[in-house]
């Protein structure tokens, strides 16, 4: 069966909603196929207590807002899924869930998409599938006896095998669940990379408040390969700056790079003291140009000097681990929170780098009638994040109105 549309979006997160509803606004006649439900990640890709990383005010498509939340508050992940599902069917938008995409294709200047339930024809295609397609694992550890796990397919504390975790990598993800499980009583060990770690809040705003009047959110791609910055932050319990003296106060081991594992020991770079050194300075920067823009602009924000306290580094990075015998440690589980990789394999079109991410012009490939969205820097830093892709998808889908690439 081949079924023909105007306009074909492939993936139904937030940014193929996003997309919908501009398309829909602007009399795009479109379908959305979606392999699994609507804001599937946010369900089986996320743990249990994860909550958005802004707050409910910002963390939200602009026209919507969060019914049963407090403004401040952090979204539960379900809540934040709930909110794609109930603006998708508020709007009516033509989502077809349970239909995978698994060939794209071009024939003439027609798109054809060979999917789980037929063929669909269309003039033009978003690919809407995600920031955040493939675990990255890297395959350093190979001992008997070790649960192995990347950081989407951690659930709880409680669905760990007894006995003490290794988190490697201490991006938000990494750093959450680390302090999830030391809390739960676990011994953890972190292995911290170069980071930034911005401040929760600043002289009583949050820290995305500041990046938008900073202008950090327009920012548009560093120089090329140096795009992907590791960001620590957290909306857990209550939502606080995520500083890795707290966590090794609580019970956390620091740890510099992981590098390789050899007879059951996991060596590390002697880098941990320069990560958290370049942290806190990405921090403390934070709050220079905080305060620089307050004065400028003559904002009456309360002072906060006592931001500014960094408490001693903890033995941990003074003196650091550098070769850790798993087994001796007690280590049951590894999590690995190193991040995703794109999965472009079943698009059959000449767009793709060697690094396999698509070439495009702010989401504008140079295949007339194809867009991608939702990827990270695709036109600035907040592409991939709820209101950025809803602001790429509102320019995408103005192109595709006007019949234009
Ligand atoms: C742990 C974590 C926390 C995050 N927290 C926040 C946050 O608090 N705030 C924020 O703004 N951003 C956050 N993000 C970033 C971003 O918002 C999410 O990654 C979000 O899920 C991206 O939405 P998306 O629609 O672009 O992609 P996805 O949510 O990945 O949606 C893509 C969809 O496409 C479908 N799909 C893929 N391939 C096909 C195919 N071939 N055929 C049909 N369907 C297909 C998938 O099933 C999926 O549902 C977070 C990311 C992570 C990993």
């Amino acid at each position: 069966m081949t079924e023909t549309i105007h306009t074909l979006v492939i993936g139904g997160g937030q940014a193929g909603v996003a997309t919908s509803a501009h398309l829909q606004s602007q009399g795009v006649p479109h379908l959305v196929l979606e392999r699994d439900r609507i804001a599937e990640r946010w369900r089986t890709w996320r743990w249990d207590s994860l909550v958005a990383n802004g707050p409910a005010w910002h963390d939200r498509f602009p026209e919507a807002e969060f019914t049963d939340l407090d403004p401040e508050e952090f979204a539960p992940k379900e809540a934040v899924a709930d909110y794609f599902v109930r603006f998708a069917s508020d709007r009516n938008l033509p989502i077809r869930t349970g239909v995978e995409v698994t060939n794209l294709g071009r024939q003439g200047s027609t798109f054809r998409a060979v999917t789980s339930q037929g063929t669909v024809e269309a003039r033009n295609v978003v690919v809407a599938t995600g920031p955040f397609q493939k675990p990255v694992i890297p395959t350093v550890i190979t001992l008997s006896g070790i649960t192995q796990l990347h950081s989407s397919a951690y659930r709880n504390p409680a669905a760990l095998p007894e006995g003490a975790v290794l988190v490697v990598g201490a991006g938000s993800s990494g750093a959450q669940i680390a302090e999830e499980l030391v809390r739960a009583g676990r011994q953890v060990y972190l292995s911290v990379g170069p980071h930034d770690r911005p401040p929760r809040r600043y002289r009583g705003q949050d820290f995305v408040w500041w990046l938008g009047k900073l202008g950090k959110w327009d920012m548009k791609a560093p120089t090329p390969g140096t795009e992907h910055v590791t960001i620590a932050v957290s909306g857990a319990y209550g939502g606080h700056t995520m500083d890795f003296r707290r966590l090794a106060g609580l019970g956390v081991t620091l740890l510099g790079r992981a590098g390789g594992c050899r007879d059951g020991v996991l060596h590390l770079a002697d880098d941990l003291a320069a990560n958290i050194a370049k942290g806190d300075a990405n921090y403390l920067s934070v709050l220079d140009e905080a305060d620089a823009y307050a004065t400028a602009q003559g904002l009456e924000l309360p002072d906060e000097p006592e931001a500014r306290v960094l408490h001693p580094l903890p033995d941990c990075v003074t003196t650091p681990t550098l070769a850790l015998d798993l087994k001796r440690a007690g280590i049951a589980t590894v999590i690995w929170a190193t991040g995703f990789q794109l999965d472009f394999g079943w698009i059959d079109l000449d767009i793709f780098r060697p690094d396999g991410r698509p070439r495009h012009q702010d989401g504008v490939t140079e295949v007339p009638g194809l867009y991608f969205v939702g990827l990270p820097w695709l036109s600035c830093r907040g592409s991939a994040f709820i209101w950025g892709a809803w602001r790429d998808a509102e320019r995408l889908a103005g192109l595709i109105a006007r019949g234009a690439g």
